[in-house]
């Protein structure tokens, strides 16, 4: 049998992915890959029902249906301040993980070199591998996941073609300040290099903290490729509904690879969408009002388990500090949370470049009944009989 190309040595399955498959074997709340378990606003359902009966089953435009991409560019100019033309400044893609996947085909060469930080989400390691070139990582530092500046002033003297920036940030929940991008984006226009943003926890941001578009700062535009999804944002994570949102010069070439890839996106889909774009203000409030909620009932069972842990500024992850139940390693930690108490989480060394064993990564993306059932699975974590007995 012919060998599989050598690429493939180089990164393993989603470990993400992999934890959703266990905790479903043994019947365990997931709270490892980040997906709600509630329904889309009730718009977006009702838009779908009309959306199949539609003349919407065939391709849909390759680079995104236009009535999609109006209402895109308009929700996206209101919260960017940019002039958002729907022709000449979007690709609709398969979600993100698409739109990542192209703004990364489109800047750079097999070869080149891609600044991440670490941690980070697992795919860029993955999409930079695919498209050739070598990721080159700057640590972020706990406990509040800020980067070193002279760190990352060294790695842009390794003359990188671009840098990915996710924010707010999947694991770590840290949101990029505005000084911090303004930063980034400097030592980005130093190299000559692309600032490849991931955003779509845009919505999802705990006061006193906001989210700042790299895209809408001064003189940012034809610089930054800005990735995001609508998967977060309206719960609708199977609907793999994304896009590239940069300047006419990059989309003209993103266009040519995300055409290749994958053709487009759902065209129904696309149009049923149209109804979340055109939820008034007043939705994206009442989300974040929704998450803020979550994510106080979630950290309240993991202030009683005694354990540490990170606070999100953004997104909907946390990490929890398990180094003290004596695992020798954060995988198996995770596989006897699954086991012995009914918990799914991911284990942390699949977002770190260093040696980090310390986390799992739970997401509170669910209902409350469902956090505080897995609250309540994790609270044994506090008892120190019952731990020694399940170990
Ligand atoms: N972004 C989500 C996570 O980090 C889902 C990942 C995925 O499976 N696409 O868990």
């Amino acid at each position: 049998m012919p060998s599989p190309a050598n690429r493939l040595a180089q990164f393993t399955e989603s470990v993400i992915r992999g934890m959703t498959r266990l905790a479903n074997r043994h019947d365990a709340i997931n709270l490892a890959q980040g997906f709600p378990d509630f329904d889309p606003p009730e718009e977006l359902l009702a838009a779908l029902e009309t959306a199949t009966r539609g003349p919407h089953h065939q391709y849909a435009v390759t680079w995104g249906a236009p009535r999609f991409r109006q209402a895109l560019a308009k929700k996206i100019s209101r919260d960017t301040g940019l002039a958002v033309d729907p022709d000449q400044h979007l690709v609709v893609t398969c979600g993100s993980t698409e739109a990542m996947m192209v703004a990364m085909m489109t800047a750079c060469n097999p070869g080149d070199k891609v600044i991440v930080f670490s941690p980070f989400y697992e795919n860029y390691a993955a999409d930079a591998i695919l498209s050739g070139a070598e990721p080159i990582y700057v640590p972020l530092h706990a406990p509040d996941f800020g980067y070193d500046r002279e760190e990352l002033r060294k790695a842009f003297e390794l003359k990188p073609k671009a840098i990915i920036v996710c924010n707010p940030s999947n694991p770590t929940g840290k949101v990029f300040t505005r000084e911090e991008l303004a930063e980034i984006l400097a030592l980005a226009e130093q190299a000559d290099a692309w600032v490849i943003t991931d955003e779509p926890y845009e919505h999802i941001v705990y006061a006193p903290h906001t989210h700042t578009y790299a895209a809408a700062l001064p003189g940012a535009f034809r610089r930054v490729i800005t990735c995001n999804s609508l998967s977060k944002t309206y719960s609708i994570t199977g609907w793999r509904l994304g896009y590239v949102l940069a300047s006419a010069e990059v989309i003209a070439q993103a266009r040519k690879v995300h055409d290749f890839l994958t053709v487009g996106a759902a065209a129904p889909l696309q149009e049923a969408a149209v109804a979340g774009l055109e939820l008034p203000e007043s939705y994206y409030a009442e989300l974040q009002a929704l998450y803020t909620r979550k994510r106080d009932v979630f950290i309240d069972y993991l202030r009683r388990t005694g354990l540490p842990f990170t606070e999100p500024q953004g997104a909907y992850y946390v990490m929890l500090d398990i180094s003290s139940l004596g695992f020798a390693t954060d995988t198996e930690a995770a596989e006897w949370l699954v086991r012995k108490i009914g918990v799914a989480g991911v284990p942390g060394s699949s977002f770190f470049r260093e040696p980090e064993r310390r986390f799992i990564r739970f997401h509170f993306a669910k209902k409350e009944e469902t956090l505080r059932a897995a609250g309540e699975r994790l609270l044994r974590l506090a008892d120190k009989d019952w731990l020694a007995r399940a170990k």
